[in-house]
């Protein structure tokens, strides 16, 4: 299999191209720091820089993945901002860092990575049951909540209009010990990846298009 993910610096990244490497496949991963790119490049994967806030960065993908044709396409890369815990608003720079991380960055890969797939390819983009609307019961991270449902309307949009070439889906991780989970979390990132995978590897036409738990459960919008 080909594999890509797009922020595999450390966290649930990091472990997807781990877990990919180890089964053999091969990996083409990205980080924007030369400790990032180096740990990639220690697990046996190809590993391209990239800024997902660069819009010079993110058109530079296109080059350089110019030619493959992946299996499997992860969009990881993602901040939570600011940790409110009700109605605080936030600074323009915190807006914006949160809102071109998570958001403009999709709008910008999606079309590259879409040149770029395999017949039946499987685009997952890491978004988070916080950007749920239906199953919201605090108001913590609103500006991160809203990234996320936000994210989770580009994840459709590029369903529909892939329909027929790829199949995409927006993921819930889990509550993950990572550096953004924090050492409470509920679970680990190798469980986590583990799990992403395998929802990942059995999806099938009926599922584009839908927003999924790591475990494959469905969850509301
Ligand atoms: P981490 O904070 O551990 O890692 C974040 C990753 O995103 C790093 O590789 C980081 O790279 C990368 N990143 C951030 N900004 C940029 C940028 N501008 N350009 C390139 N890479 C960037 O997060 P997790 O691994 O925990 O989270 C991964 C995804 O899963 C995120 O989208 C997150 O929102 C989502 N998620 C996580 C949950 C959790 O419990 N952990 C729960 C729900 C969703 P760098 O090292 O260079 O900063």
């Amino acid at each position: 299999m080909n594999v890509l993910v797009l922020g595999a610096s450390r966290g649930i990244g990091l472990e997807l191209a781990r877990q990919y490497r180890a089964e053999g496949h091969k990996v083409t991963a990205t980080a924007r720091t030369p400790d990032g790119l180096g740990a990639l490049e220690a697990l046996g994967a190809s590993a391209l820089k990239l800024d997902v806030t660069d819009a010079a960065s993110c058109a530079g993908l296109a080059w350089q993945i110019d030619g493959e044709a992946f299996d499997t396409v992860w969009l990881v890369a993602g901040v939570y901002g600011p940790r409110s815990s009700g109605l605080q608003a936030p600074t323009q720079a915190e807006f914006d860092a949160v809102m071109h991380t998570n958001v403009l960055a999709a709008m910008r890969l999606l079309p590259v990575v879409a040149e770029a797939l395999a017949p039946g390819a499987r685009i997952a983009l890491l978004s988070s049951r916080m950007g749920s609307i239906g199953l919201r019961a605090n108001a913590n991270g609103w500006l991160y909540r809203a990234s996320k449902a936000a994210l989770n309307s580009l994840m459709k949009d590029a369903a529909i209009a892939l329909e027929g070439r790829a199949l995409c889906v927006s993921l819930h991780p889990g509550w993950v010990r990572t550096d953004m989970g924090g050492s409470g979390a509920d679970i680990d990132v190798q469980h986590s990846a583990r799990t992403l995978r395998a929802t990942v590897a059995a999806l099938g036409p009926a599922q584009t298009g839908s927003f999924l738990n790591h475990d494959g459960q469905p969850l509301s919008w």
